[in-house]
């Protein structure tokens, strides 16, 4: 056994990395395992998010929302961009050297932080040792005060589309599409399922979403979800609820056909491509010993409190492999708190401020309570909205689709809740969670001075209409 660590991080996504460069950073002799290798048998740092996640979908997206608007916004301001055409390629290999040059930083503040790299699957055994099983299957066992899990999360597969190399893809194979495929198809009106359409519609993709709910966005705020479901329309994605799929087939080896049922009966439809964005499912196989200690909650996931303790004491866990929303900024900040517990600073982490975004074109993003759930809950509200199409910011910007919404509780005037559809919603959106962070009032926000002319004056505006002072509305 080698020398005793202070903490060791078993997965090196943006949970156990952040995790792992804040426990050096507070002086604790701390490893990071991590499964993932590159060709050269290396370990792969930044997880699902930078490298099939978050980060290449954005690059994906934002080359794709210039491309959009090179060929349908540009001529309205006087830019005449004939022939503009997209190489996909380019744009794929764009996306990989941003992965490149980010995954490969993370490595870097590891050596400058002291964090030593284990390559290898971590398994928890009894008393805080871990098992590390290098890819040349040699195993060695470590031992520390402290671990923290941080396997993150698989995507969900479904028995009626099991995935097929470069036919019925995955998140990861969708991220690898690097041709425009004529027929698209999506299991999935979720974050993942709109992002990837967006960026193929954009590129002339005829896109269909199958959605088994019969709700779009259940989970965002109603007037979101509409005015989302309204736009993305509009761009083309053909959004189909109530729409299950029961089954797929491969027609000669280069097409898919669905098979689905909505309310008019079975269905089926054809397409080049099928990308399955169904959700995902915490990852702990193989990841405990019998005798570790810890346990999984009746979905799979890590039991854990609010503190990320689980169940045997000095194990902590963190990230999508818990409860909460899988996001990578809730894994990163559940991180900070666990490595503070440690180390014996009292830290603690608020989640009725966590943001949601989902990065279409407008943006969709919230904070807080949306209206539906306020309204269950029985709480006594008032709601001011104002429209981006009365944002001089937002016309220079070409950006008028959506508004803001800002939800407070009628009697204390504290803000429940924000919701935007917008532009730059993915940026605005941590004003609300300052403001909420803050226990504002919607008057804080009414008092406070916004810049002119900016798309943040949209907030301000959605303050003074709660009281029904918007002044650039009537
Ligand atoms: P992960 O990032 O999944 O990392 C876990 C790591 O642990 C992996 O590297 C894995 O190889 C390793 N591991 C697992 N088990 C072991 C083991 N036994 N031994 C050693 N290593 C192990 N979130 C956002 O907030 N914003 C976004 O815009 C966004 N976009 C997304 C787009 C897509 C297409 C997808 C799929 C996800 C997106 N997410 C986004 C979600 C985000 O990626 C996750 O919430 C985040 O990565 C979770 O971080 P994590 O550290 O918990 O787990």
């Amino acid at each position: 056994m080698s020398d005793k660590f202070d903490l060791i991080v078993i997965g090196a996504g943006p949970g156990g990395y952040v995790a792992a460069i804040r426990a050096a950073q507070l002086g604790l002799k701390t490893a990071c395992v991590e499964k993932w290798v590159d060709d050269k048998g290396a370990a792969v740092l930044g997880g699902t998010c930078l490298n099939v996640g978050c980060i290449p979908s954005k690059a994906l997206l934002e080359t794709t929302h210039k491309f959009h608007e090179a060929q349908h916004g540009f001529a309205a301001q006087g830019i005449m961009a004939d022939n503009v055409h997209m190489d996909t390629k380019q744009m794929v290999a764009r996306k990989d050297q941003i992965v490149k040059n980010l995954t490969g930083g993370i490595a870097g503040l590891f050596k400058a932080n002291g964090v030593t790299v284990l390559q290898g699957t971590g398994k928890l055994l009894a008393n805080k040792q871990v098992e590390v099983t290098a890819q040349d299957g040699s195993s060695s066992v470590h031992a520390a005060e402290n671990v923290i899990l941080a396997s993150g999360s698989v995507p969900v597969e479904i028995p009626p589309a099991p995935l097929t190399e470069g036919l019925i893809v995955d998140n990861e194979g969708a991220l690898k599409i690097d041709e425009t495929p004529k027929r698209l198809g999506i299991i999935g009106a979720g974050v993942i399922g709109l992002e990837m359409g967006s960026i193929w519609a954009r590129c002339g993709s005829e896109v269909t979403v199958f959605e088994a709910m019969d709700d779009f966005l259940a989970l965002a705020d109603v007037d979101v979800a509409k005015e989302a479901k309204k736009l993305l329309t509009k761009q083309g994605l053909d959004i189909k609820l109530g729409a299950r799929c029961t089954g797929t087939e491969i027609i000669d080896g280069k097409e898919v056909k669905v098979k689905y049922t909505d309310a008019s009966g079975e269905q089926e439809m054809v397409f080049d491509k099928l990308i399955v964005a169904v959700g995902r499912r915490p990852q702990t196989q193989g990841l405990l010993a019998e005798d570790s200690g810890v346990k999984l909650d009746e979905r799979g996931f890590i039991f854990v409190d609010e503190s990320c303790r689980t169940d045997a004491p000095g194990v902590y866990a963190i990230g999508d492999s818990v409860r909460g929303p899988m996001l990578a900024h809730k894994a990163s900040e559940e991180g900070i708190m666990a490595v503070d517990i440690i180390a014996g600073h009292k830290a603690a982490m608020n989640y009725d401020c966590i943001p949601n975004i989902i990065y279409t074109f407008p943006e969709l993003a919230w904070v807080g309570k949306t209206e539906q759930e306020l309204k269950a809950e029985g709480v006594k509200i008032k709601v001011g909205k104002f429209p981006f199409a009365a944002s001089g910011r937002a016309m220079a910007a070409n950006a008028t689709d959506g508004f803001v919404k800002i939800i407070a509780d009628e009697e204390t005037d504290r803000i429940l809740g924000v919701h935007m559809v917008g532009g730059i919603a993915s940026e605005l959106i941590a004003q609300g969670v300052i403001a909420m962070e803050f226990c504002s009032s919607v008057e804080d926000l009414q008092l406070m001075v916004f810049a002119h002319p900016t798309v943040s004056e949209a907030v301000h505006e959605a303050a003074l209409a709660a009281d029904n002072h918007a002044i650039h509305i009537a």
